[in-house]
């Protein structure tokens, strides 16, 4: 597909995500007239019938230009204050173009356990359906104030697949500084290759990437295809364009360069899309490959096909499930504490009793709290083919 053929119309619910340095500038503060007009483009697309939710960062980067603070790097109670500042004026900004506009909006701030929690991510996600039903547009950071490194997102490229997904949105638009993936980061290799569609993110894909992008983003193309591969497995679309030009938008529509990543063709829904998406696992259960066959046929993950157990877990928490080589293939919430789960690894279901003292669950992850990784589902008809 050329990438000139890119169309939002047909999507239904957008999530646009800015990154800060297309929103600030380090002297002049807010770039107003660039957020006007992609003002301009989201008002043109919810006129269309979309839904459009926007993550907005900016708050740091504003609130030090704010406060003065230069260049140096700020400690991390610095840099709270300054996404205090920052945010309060982002917000206000984002309130006023988009009424300019005729659209309402509505400023939500999370921090990582709103999504990662399943009880605060259902109540997240009833919020930011009540703000869409009342036509608003909800505008939504990390709340960066509170949030200390240890429980945060820390780039909002991840944080708006996981919107993008909890709200089942169709697309997800990154706009970056950089106009879509390459072969190699541009910057450092002046023959890297623009790759228009991404069909699956592999590790060859994942290889492509760099480290951030620049000084004022913290995520870079590595957290771009972090948010890919929550976006994808989840069936939503994702984009990758630059958003330094104006209306950013309306500029895809127009051919410029985007890479367009293709969703998964057996999304996940519901439930498993919140524990697909989850983004720091517990643990790792490394298991063999006849396991990976019962996984495959969508079975139960048992005790005797555990070879290995890592992490300090709790039951109910989320795991990654990792082949022979270490390559994660599914994830789900697993039945046993991490001491139990060592001591079970490998046992068959009837030695389990006598080992653990009680009669615990057949299985360590039960199927219904278990998916499958995106790259190991689509793999599945290659494999029938051969
Ligand atoms: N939440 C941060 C902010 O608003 C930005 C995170 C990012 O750059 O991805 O300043």
């Amino acid at each position: 597909m050329a990438t000139g053929s890119l169309s939002l119309k047909k999507y239904r619910r957008i999530t646009v995500k800015i990154g800060s340095a297309l929103l600030v500038d380090r002297s002049a503060g807010l770039k107003r007239e660039w957020l006007a007009s992609l003002a301009d483009d989201i008002a043109s697309l919810v006129a269309d019938g979309a839904d459009v939710l926007v993550v907005s960062s900016g708050a740091i980067a504003l609130g030090r230009t704010i406060l003065g603070l230069g260049k140096r790097i700020l400690k991390l109670e610095e840099s709270q204050a300054a996404a205090a500042v920052g945010q309060i004026a982002l917000a206000g900004a984002w309130s006023e173009e988009l009424a300019r506009c005729k659209l309402k909006s509505g400023q939500i701030l999370v921090t990582l356990g709103d999504t990662e929690e399943r009880r605060r991510y259902l109540n997240v996600r009833a919020t930011i359906s009540t703000l869409i039903k009342m036509n608003a547009v909800p505008v939504i950071n990390e709340n960066d104030t509170v949030a200390t490194s240890e429980i945060r997102y820390g780039d909002n490229d991840r944080l708006a697949a996981r919107v993008a997904t909890m709200m089942g949105a169709d697309l997800l638009v990154l706009l970056s500084d950089i106009d879509g993936l390459y072969t190699a980061p541009p910057a450092r290799d002046p023959g890297a290759k623009f790759i228009p569609v991404v069909d699956r993110i592999t590790p060859e894909i994942e290889a492509m990437a760099g480290a951030a992008a620049s000084e004022l983003s913290r995520g870079g193309m590595r957290t771009k295809l972090d948010a890919g591969k929550i976006a994808t497995a989840a069936g939503t679309a994702m984009i990758i364009t630059a958003g330094t030009r104006l209306n950013p938008l309306s500029a895809i529509e127009r051919g410029e360069r985007a890479t367009f990543f293709r969703p998964g063709i057996q999304p996940v829904k519901g439930y498993k899309t919140w524990i697909a998406g989850q983004l720091d696992p517990a643990g790792r259960l490394t298991v063999d490959t006849g396991a990976i066959g019962a996984l495959l046929s969508g079975k139960s993950l048992l005790p005797a096909g555990v070879k290995l157990v890592s992490g300090n877990f709790s039951r109910g928490d989320t795991v990654a499930i990792l082949s022979p080589e270490g390559r994660e293939i599914a994830r789900g919430l697993v039945a046993y504490d991490a001491t139990d789960a060592v001591r079970i690894a490998g046992l068959k279901s009837a030695e389990i009793p006598g080992v653990l003292g009680y009669q615990a669950r057949s299985a360590m992850v039960h199927r219904d709290d278990l998916v499958m990784s995106h790259a190991i589902e689509t793999a599945i008809p290659e494999q029938a083919e051969g």
